[in-house]
């Protein structure tokens, strides 16, 4: 391990004072329920930014506690100290990435090391083993558990196969590959294998690790020379879970290092989960041997939750926080929020706050009224070129194949997609949206808007990489990169 480090410098100081202050504006339980571990903060001359995890905390913070943070602030940094909310993307992502423990560290390790924001300095075996301790001092995070996993008919055969992967790693489904749109519960089955194993075979090693950590790591080894530590870091594991793998498109050395990671595992035996927000084959701007590895394996789909979980999952939840809420407005939470268990928790931990705030049981009357405006803040602005963007980055192709003349179903069917998903989430004029896409007539928009409502009423496919595909399920999977429903 590191050796502690227990000095801590003045801004540790300052926000850990900002903290005590917070604590004392809010109330214990309030601060306990937004703040504590799931903040972040930063401290620049006398402007203080808080990381929080979603633009839909975010507007609620801001509204919140705007006034107790800045008084916090002030009676810290000076009259003049300002304060400002972010997304921090650290947070949003729960970034596992410096979290990577080895079989030599156990989780009461977390608390130690008060080093928040430092990079190892070198790549050796004992920075990776460092955990990522909040800036506030605190350990960050907890491995979620499967007993926290609400199962249903879009997400039990993932489950099942996490569940499995851990009875005998590295035996049957390696690699186990587990992909779905955001919010969904990937990181958490990884959490989960990564806490069963652990438990039932302390005798392994496991890792858990984002591929952009994987990536930061190896371009920090190759820049200080140290990849042979690195390698053998990676290549000694017995469980090896990479998070969100589609982190690796476009990178293509990075790819080539994982590959042989990879490889080298698989020849040893040893047990290797991805997750992606993707199908293998749909990850366009990856090595087609690495994708070919990647479907060696199972590939486990998991899907949007239907209504029945997730009404389990609200009552899950308000049974572990212990707040009063009426069956109608426990319904209306389920039938609200339709894509994403991270929104569904986001909207009960704004009516839990309320109901300790005001000592009141949620009724749906009230649960209208402090969602609503909560979801009003938080609609996502889409723009045409987020459109376009997200649709290249999918299909592999550029912004300048979707303007062009180009009339091969290779690019008419991202550009018709993408004409379709501006007007779709814009309201854009048909004759911008065509002017847009390399000069088109506003005819041609309203043709390809056409054309796709049509296909997905047929419920048709599409041709992506000589493979058909449900359009519903492309639609579903771009518009989730775009965060919108
Ligand atoms: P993803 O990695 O797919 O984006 P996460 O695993 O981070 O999603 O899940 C988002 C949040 O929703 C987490 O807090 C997670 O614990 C919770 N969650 C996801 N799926 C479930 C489930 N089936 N039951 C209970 N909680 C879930
Ligand atoms: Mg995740």
């Amino acid at each position: 391990m590191q050796p502690e480090n227990n000095i801590a410098s003045p801004n540790e100081l300052e926000i850990k004072s900002i903290n005590s202050e917070l604590q004392n504006q809010v109330g214990t339980k309030v601060y306990d329920h937004w703040f504590h571990e799931k903040t972040s903060f930063r401290i620049e001359d006398d402007h203080l930014t808080i990381g929080v995890s979603s633009p839909f905390v975010l507007n609620w913070m801001q509204k919140q506690f705007r006034k107790e943070s800045s008084l916090a602030a002030q009676s810290v940094l000076g009259a003049s100290a300002s304060v400002k909310f972010i997304v921090d993307s650290d947070l949003t992502r729960q970034s596992i990435s410096e979290n990577i423990t080895d079989k030599n560290s156990s989780d009461s390790d977390k608390s130690k090391n008060p080093d928040s924001t430092s990079r190892p300095s070198k790549f050796d075996s004992s920075s990776l083993a460092q955990p990522k301790v909040h800036r506030n001092g605190t350990s960050r995070r907890r491995y979620l558990d499967f007993s926290e996993f609400v199962s249903g008919s879009g997400n039990e055969m993932a489950l099942l196969a996490s569940k499995q992967v851990c009875i005998e790693p590295g035996s049957r489904f390696s690699p186990l590959y587990l992909y779905g749109g955001v919010g969904l519960g990937k990181t958490h089955l990884l959490e989960g294998i990564y806490r069963r194993v652990r438990q039932e075979n302390p005798s392994l090693r496991v890792m858990l690790i984002t591929a952009e950590t994987f990536t930061n790591y190896f371009t920090q080894a190759l820049r200080e020379h140290s990849l042979p530590g690195f390698r053998q870091r990676f290549r000694k594991v017995d469980v090896l879970l990479v998070d969100d793998i589609d982190f690796l498109e476009s990178k293509k050395i990075i790819q080539e290092e994982f590959l042989h990671t990879f490889k080298h595992l698989q020849n040893e035996g040893k047990q290797v989960v991805v997750s992606s927000d993707r199908h293998p084959k749909m990850l366009m701007k990856i090595s087609d041997e690495l994708k070919s590895l990647l479907l060696s394996g199972l590939v486990c789909r998991i899907e949007a939750p239907d209504f029945e979980t997730r009404s389990n999952i609200v009552d899950f939840f308000i049974a572990k926080h212990s707040f009063s809420i009426s069956n109608e407005a426990k319904q209306f939470v389920a039938r609200r929020f339709k894509n994403n268990i991270r929104e569904i928790q986001g909207a009960l931990n704004c009516l839990d706050t309320y109901s300790k705030m005001t000592g009141k049981t949620i009724t749906v009357t009230a649960a209208q009224k402090v969602l609503s405006s909560l979801e009003r803040d938080c609609i996502r602005i889409v723009r045409m070129s987020d459109v376009e963007q997200t649709v290249c980055d999918f299909f592999g192709v550029s912004a300048d194949d979707l303007r062009s003349n180009r009339r091969s179903r290779s690019i008419s069917q991202p550009r018709m997609l993408a004409m379709y998903l501006v007007r779709k989430h814009t309201q854009t004029a048909f004759n911008e949206i065509g002017d847009y896409f390399g000069g088109r007539n506003h005819s041609t928009v309203i043709s390809a808007q056409r054309k796709v409502e049509s296909m997905l009423e047929e419920q048709a496919t599409i041709k992506i990489a000589s493979q058909s595909w449900s359009l519903g399920e492309v639609i579903e999977s771009l518009e989730s990169r775009l965060q919108v429903s």
